[in-house]
């Protein structure tokens, strides 16, 4: 696809606002392509991680904060081994992330995308692993898909795959621990 790039698509203080964030530098990335090769999930997103460092470089608030890309990121890190300029292409897909969310965006493929994202956080800080029937369970309560994926769970439980209870309770106030810290640097460093 070919793209017509008009100087009003053109928002610098968007590009400083991302890099701040990340703590990463576009200008580094010389378009090789080989986050997007890499990536497991392009196949499924509109623009690839490639296209994205590409429009961040220039700007492009809108193709970039508008793409359901950061959303279907799986923080998998592989484009962040991968990148011979050593940019850490996931950090960035975490910033915008949160820029999407402090502007009140959601991602077009599925909102709940985000909803999601926000219990198996939540289910991870209070269980300090994931307690799938608590995620699966607020996420269908809370997305009002309520009997979603209801029929795979007795050949999950069959099969040892999906626990009744959550795992080991004495560990739940560790992870809790990292969460707090991670907040305070968090706050330190101006982010949600
Ligand atoms: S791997 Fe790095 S340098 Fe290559 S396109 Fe991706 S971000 Fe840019
Ligand atoms: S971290 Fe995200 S963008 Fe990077 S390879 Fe994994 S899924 Fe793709």
């Amino acid at each position: 696809m070919k793209w017509e790039i008009k100087t009003e698509d053109i928002h610098t203080s968007f590009r400083d606002e991302v890099e701040e964030l990340s703590g990463e530098s576009f200008g580094a990335c010389y378009q090789c392509g080989k986050c997007s090769a890499g990536c497991p999930i392009a196949f499924a997103m509109d623009h690839g991680p490639t296209k994205i460092m590409r429009f961040c470089q220039l700007g492009m608030e809108d193709e970039v904060i508008n793409s359901d890309t950061p959303w279907l990121c799986a923080s998998c890190q592989a484009c962040t081994t991968r990148c011979p300029r050593e940019i850490d292409i996931a950090e960035v897909m975490d910033a915008l992330r949160i820029i999407a969310k402090r502007r009140g965006i959601k991602p077009r493929t599925d909102p709940d995308i985000a909803l999601f994202a926000e219990i198996f956080l939540s289910n991870l800080r209070w269980f300090g692993r994931i307690y799938e029937l608590g995620l699966v369970g607020e996420f269908n309560l809370l997305s009002g898909r309520f009997f979603k994926d209801f029929g795979k769970a007795p050949a999950m439980f069959l099969k040892r795959k999906l626990a009744l209870l959550p795992s080991n309770p004495f560990k739940w106030g560790k992870v809790r621990e990292i969460f707090k810290k991670c907040e305070k640097m968090k706050e330190g460093e101006g982010r949600e």
